[in-house]
């Protein structure tokens, strides 16, 4: 078997969150435009698939736009037709009968080379997620940050469970506890944390020797290819990640049901992760195992506003947690649920911060706010907001900000019931629903009932509030007196309940187990 108890051969530093830059320092921004000039100058590029090594370039292409300025093409990616998913299975399952037999320190070595890697190319990243997804230089900087902490992160764990498990002493026998690869994934991430959830996810699944076939989202094809193209350069063998994009449609159900694959590690929607999960568990000829899983998927989270909270902070954080790129993070806040006797005041204040969030071209850092990712997107949202006027009070936005891109306006709608589609719906865009609530038991009544359990704060100055939300507020990320979203590697592992996922933690300790599974061996002595 593998030697997955040996000493780590690496001594490291204890884990430390990058820190996101806020640009204010002139020698960052100045970074960032020359950047944003050379990844200019890249745009239009080709990317093959990536086989078992092998770069092979297909007639058809996933063109990967700036929503920003959608006639400008960000990169053309080669797209995997059934057979080169089924050939990059195969790949796989050749690539996975050695990386098997590396040890997790031998692992995590890469690991801590790729997040060397992209520190050094950080800004270029950053720039590549502004064109290719329209985020602001602060929440592109914010992506590749935690991208390079779940590297960092995950390596560390990789040496923790390389070291011997802990079992009970029994008088007689030799037993120990070794942790063990898998066998071949599916690596299924979205386009929203285009950087950090691909390479969070594939890092995670890699590190434990397993090999994958990455099938990135059509709207963030270019950052995979990069990345993909940086394991190769420090080494990591063919084989062992397979690039294949595709249209989901095409590939996904063939990739998601082959025999081979024995896990599938999936974030986005509700919809693709249960048909997902669906067929993923009915077993195919020659299949020899049960599918393994992981499914992080949406969210329609609160935060609530207490009567007596600190209403400045909590009308910052509604806002932030809003509206902050585009409303498009599983994390955002959708509904805020706010005590009757602050209601009015908190309208009041939440509308007027509303008004001076800048909606515009992300490359201009003046902007708070980009374009929501792409043509299907915008129409939903619309639709969305147009369904939300006969369900509430239009108090902000509620149109298409500028016509040459997919911007929409910061839009507040009022006076929500709590069970209209707008308060029950992920629309993933901006579009925030308020809703009244009598009292602190009501607003707690409303926050779990929905579908989903994913994040959700509470702005109180009230001991007793806080007490009861821990107990009751049922989501798998709860925040008290700060915003719903930007949990950190490490600090605040993230997964949410219900229909939002499996609650699989990602960046925490019990992330790596999702990728590994235990063997016991006992030995008479
Ligand atoms: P999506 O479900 O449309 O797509 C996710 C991935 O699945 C993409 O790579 C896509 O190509 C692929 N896919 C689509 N159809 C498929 C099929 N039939 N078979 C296999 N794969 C298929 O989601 P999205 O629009 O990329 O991302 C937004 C969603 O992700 C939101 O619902 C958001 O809440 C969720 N999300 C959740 C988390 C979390 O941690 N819970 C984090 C980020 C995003």
């Amino acid at each position: 078997m593998t030697t997955t108890t040996a000493k780590p051969a690496l001594e490291v530093a204890p884990f430390k969150n990058e820190r996101v830059k806020d640009f204010k320092d002139p020698a960052d921004a100045a970074a960032m435009n020359a950047a944003l000039e050379t990844v200019k100058g890249r745009l239009g590029e080709h990317y093959p698939l990536v086989i078992g090594g092998r770069k092979i370039e297909t007639e058809k292409k996933i063109r990967s736009v700036n929503p920003a300025q959608p006639q400008q093409v960000v990169g053309l990616t080669s797209s995997a037709s059934k057979d080169e998913a089924t050939e990059a299975i195969d790949a796989a399952a050749q690539a996975f009968t050695s990386w098997r037999h590396t040890t997790l320190p031998e692992r995590a070595a890469y690991l801590f080379k790729a997040a060397q890697l992209l520190r050094e190319r950080r800004f270029e990243y950053d720039a590549l997620l502004v064109y290719e997804v329209g985020k602001s230089w602060s929440e592109a900087d914010g992506d590749i940050a935690e991208a390079i902490d779940f590297l960092e992160y995950y390596a560390r764990e990789a040496l923790r469970y390389a070291q011997p498990q802990p079992v009970v002493p029994f008088e007689g026998e030799r037993n120990e506890l070794v942790y063990i690869p898998l066998g071949v994934g599916a690596i299924i991430p979205p386009w929203n944390f285009a950087g950090a959830i691909m390479i969070g996810m594939t890092s995670a699944a890699i590190v434990c020797g397993n090999t994958v076939v990455l099938k990135p989202s059509s709207d963030a094809a270019v950052v995979a290819a990069w990345f993909v193209d940086l394991l190769h350069e420090i080494g990591v063998p063919p084989g062992v990640v397979n690039f294949i994009p595709g249209a989901g449609s095409e590939i996904g159900d063939l990739i998601v049901t082959h025999p081979e694959i024995r896990f599938i590690s999936f974030t986005g929607s509700k919809e693709v992760g249960l048909r997902i999960n669906e067929l993923a568990a009915k077993p195919q000829p020659g299949q020899k195992w049960i599918k393994r899983v992981v499914a992080e998927m949406g969210g329609k989270d609160s935060i609530i506003v207490a009567a007596d909270a600190d209403l400045d902070a909590a009308v910052e954080g509604v806002a932030v947690s809003a509206f902050g790129f585009q409303g498009q993070k599983c994390s955002a806040c959708s509904r805020a649920i706010v005590e009757a006797g602050v209601y009015d005041e908190f309208l009041e204040k939440l509308k007027r911060r509303v008004a001076t969030m800048t909606v515009g071209d992300p490359r201009d850092p003046g902007n708070f706010m980009g374009p929501v990712v792409n043509e299907g997107a915008l129409r939903s949202i619309m639709r969305y907001i147009e369904r939300g006027q006969s369900e509430g009070r239009l108090v902000a936005g509620g149109r298409r900000a500028r016509e040459d891109g997919y911007f929409v306006e910061p839009t507040v709608i009022a006076d929500v019931d709590p069970k209209a589609t707008i308060a029950q719906e992920e629309i993933f865009g901006p579009v925030l629903a308020v809703i009244k609530a009598m009292d602190f038991e009501d607003a707690l009544a409303i926050a779990n009932n929905t579908e989903f359990g994913l994040t959700g704060s509470l702005y109180t100055s009230d001991e007793q509030k806080i007490a009861r939300a821990r107990d009751e507020f049922f989501v798998g990320n709860l925040y008290f007196n700060r915003k719903s979203t930007g949990a950190m590697v490490g600090v605040h592992p993230f997964g949410g309940f219900n229909m939002s996922g499996t609650d699989s933690k990602a960046g925490g300790r019990d992330y790596l187990l999702l990728y590994m599974q235990a063997k016991s061996i006992s030995r008479k002595v």
